[in-house]
């Protein structure tokens, strides 16, 4: 069994060499990376740490570390076309206004972005012909990113973009036949976003259900750059985009807010904020009673948090609102309540459960509170397509 294990490594560690090494005879060396990460405070000491850290996140053995950091270098050559369709440009804000930005944040701000709607210097005709351009070059190889949801009603003309004004739609679908990888980034072009919710008036939908394809998504609101760079170091090591749950890269999505909080143990011991700027409040108690929603989130905040990882919403004090869940906006308000038994069965009894042991009362107290949430829920009514979606993808 070992000796199958080593042999498949090894092929696999040849693959990827091969691979690494005809990338870069295909695209010509962008000088000026180390000195750019150096002049942003970090070190090559710094940038091997981190690629370890990343090889470690992406699950790949540490005889990955090093080809880890070729890869990054790499992605800083790949042609790259970011798309902007119905969305408030939050996620290319979160990556260009990072205060403190980490290797992850770097890399995407070097990546060779043939054509960027928000970022590139050119406009009008010659934006268009860049786009044309690339597509062209690099026809089957470029990476495509797409931001935000595509509206799809009266053939899609709620959203017009360029200087030809070709809806969103036509757009998304032209430049993403050709891509080598499409990837949708933050909740709009992961599950729909704001504009997909109920009532929904433009038909707006995820890349995904509006071209009929099957792109790896990185939902959040917004994204976490270090997923989107993970995912591409991925797609250039092995030439295909990582293990997927529900679209979603394992590496990144595979466990619960909840279950990698740092405010865990206060769940357990029964301690929470209940009310703003309250005792527990101030001493970091578990943020559920005000509305946490990391029980049903998967995503990888509490592990890898934004600028540079000192920042994370919980981190900050507010509970986990559920961005990178399909049709959070239906499905997690309001978003300063607790999640209801109807949502998920057994979370909020789960909490109730350690309040009342600890102060000695029996579960009977469970069953009346179960039974008045479900009634409770009956009564609100929600959007039981969206939590029959989430329990498919449990
Ligand atoms: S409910 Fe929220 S704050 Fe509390 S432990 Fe879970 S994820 Fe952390």
């Amino acid at each position: 069994m070992e000796e199958k294990i080593k042999k498949e490594l090894k092929s696999l560690l040849k693959k990827c060499d091969a691979r690494l090494e005809e990338l870069e005879a295909e695209y010509p060396e962008r000088k000026g990376f180390m000195e750019w990460l150096s002049f942003s405070g970090i070190s090559r000491r710094g940038f091997l740490k981190w690629s370890a850290i990343m090889s470690a996140t992406m699950m790949l053995p540490p005889v990955f570390e090093q080809r880890v950091a070729r890869a990054a270098e790499i992605a800083s050559r790949i042609p790259v076309i970011w798309l902007h369709f119905a969305e408030c440009t939050g996620c290319t804000e979160s990556l260009l206004r990072s205060n403190n930005p980490g290797v992850a944040e770097i890399i995407l701000q070097y990546l060779s972005l043939d054509y960027h709607d928000t970022v590139m210097a050119p406009s009008g005709e010659s934006a268009e012909k860049s786009l044309k351009d690339t597509m062209a070059k690099y026809k089957g190889k470029y990476i495509c990113i797409c931001e935000g949801s595509i509206p799809t009603k009266m053939d899609g003309k709620f959203l017009r973009v360029g200087s030809k004004a070709v809806t969103g739609l036509e757009k998304a679908k032209e430049v993403t036949k050709d891509a080598a990888a499409v990837i949708s980034i933050g909740h709009c072009a992961s599950y729909g976003g704001p504009q997909a919710s109920y009532p929904n008036p433009t038909g707006s939908k995820s890349i995904n259900d509006a071209l009929g394809i099957n792109s790896v998504i990185i939902p959040g609101c917004p994204y976490n750059s270090a997923s989107l760079v993970g995912t591409i170091l991925y797609f250039i090591l092995f030439g295909k985009i990582p293990t997927t749950k529900g679209g979603r890269p394992l590496f990144a999505y595979g466990k619960r807010i909840h279950d990698t909080c740092p405010r865990r143990a206060h769940f357990d011991a029964g301690e929470f904020v209940r009310e703003w700027g309250d005792e527990g409040a101030k001493k970091g108690f578990c943020l559920y009673k005000v509305g946490c929603k990391g029980p049903l989130t998967y995503n990888n905040c509490n592990i890898q948090g934004w600028n540079d990882d000192i920042a994370s919403p919980i981190k900050a004090g507010h509970g986990c609102i559920g961005c990178s869940e399909p049709a959070f906006w239906d499905r997690m308000a309001p978003l300063e309540k607790p999640i209801e038994a109807r949502i998920l069965p057994g979370v909020e009894s789960t909490a109730d459960h350690v309040g009342w042991t600890l102060i000695g009362i029996s579960a009977v107290g469970m069953g009346v509170h179960a039974f008045y949430s479900y009634f409770k829920g009956k009564k609100k009514g929600y959007n039981k397509e969206c939590c029959s979606e989430h329990e498919k993808e449990e």
